[in-house]
């Protein structure tokens, strides 16, 4: 790896020079290979992956940008992105995250977050759910949205992926009788981590909360809260005190599944496997409400 470029880069783009005086290897993503290089003064965290993956690592850039307006829960500051001989890399701030901290504060902070509102849903460029594309066109109603870049999206790549015709029936069904999973409830656009798992949460060293490898949009603040859910590592303190400020719909416990479906046939369209089943149950649950 070529990390005087990128030296090169990050001091372009700071004004600072940055000269690597070493570089070491990080675990723990999903995706790509991540590593902390250092100069004198000053580390950056840097995640590669191959060439073709630069948009990527573009719309995660833009994605900590669009975060970051709504100064509430700290993300990494994004330095720049690029291609060094066959690597796509990002570099943004490095972020000690070894810290413990109060899940109340991260619920606060993300209240504040989806009270960043703008008006209309979905964002103005395309990024990645997982390794999938994340269409964003913008829709001026929710369930539009939903139904078109969310669940509808998942379903066609289901279909290609060779999803059985019960699943891809059912997943037709709850696209038909969508708004009966709304009643009178009226999402806002709110600014969206987009992938909200516990793997993308942790603490500073000095206890902030601090969310990173988004997916953001613009969108109903249900569907991160629903995330939270999908896999655990959220504390019953987390909930409270997000719903302690700002409520959610009537209605959630069963939209919270609808939500969930685009990931789990995210899942299926990405590792195959026992999540087909899983989606499909996901799926019997929501009809059985209709
Ligand atoms: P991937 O895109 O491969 O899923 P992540 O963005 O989740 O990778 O990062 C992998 C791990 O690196 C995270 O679980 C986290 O512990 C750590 N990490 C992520 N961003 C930063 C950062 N800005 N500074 C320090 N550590 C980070």
């Amino acid at each position: 790896m070529d990390w005087k470029k990128i030296a090169q880069h990050i001091s372009d783009t700071t004004g600072e020079s940055f000269e690597v005086q070493n570089y070491s290897s990080v675990g723990g993503g999903c995706i790509n290979s991540a590593y902390r290089i250092a100069s004198a003064d000053k580390t950056c965290f840097v995640k590669m992956n191959s060439a073709n993956k630069l948009r990527m690592f573009e719309a995660e850039a833009e994605g900590l940008v669009e975060l970051a307006k709504a100064n509430a829960v700290r993300v990494p500051a994004a330095v720049c992105t690029g291609v060094v001989g066959s690597q796509a890399y990002i570099v943004m701030e490095d972020i000690v995250l070894s810290g413990r901290g109060s899940m109340a504060e991260f619920a606060e902070q993300l209240v504040k977050q989806h009270q960043y509102t703008v008006d209309k849903f979905g964002w103005h460029r395309e990024n990645t759910i997982g390794s999938t594309l994340q269409e964003n066109t913008f829709e001026s109603d929710w369930q539009t949205f939903w139904n078109k870049h969310r669940l509808g999206f998942q379903l066609k790549l289901a279909r290609q992926n060779g999803a059985s015709k019960s699943l891809l029936d059912k997943g037709e069904r709850i696209q038909a009788d969508l708004a009966s999973f709304f009643g009178s409830y009226k999402p806002q656009a709110s600014l969206l981590h987009g992938d909200l798992w516990s793997g993308n949460y942790a603490f500073s060293q000095g206890g902030e909360p601090v969310i990173f490898d988004p997916a953001t949009y613009y969108g109903d603040r249900e569907a991160d809260l629903a995330m939270t859910e999908l896999f655990g590592g959220f504390s019953q303190d987390f909930y409270s005190h997000y719903n302690s400020i700002w409520k959610v719909g009537e209605g959630y416990q069963i939209r919270k599944i609808l939500y969930n479906l685009y990931h789990i046939l995210n899942h299926f369209n990405l590792f195959g496997g026992g999540y087909e089943s899983q989606a499909e149950g996901m799926a019997g649950r929501l009809l059985a409400e209709i």
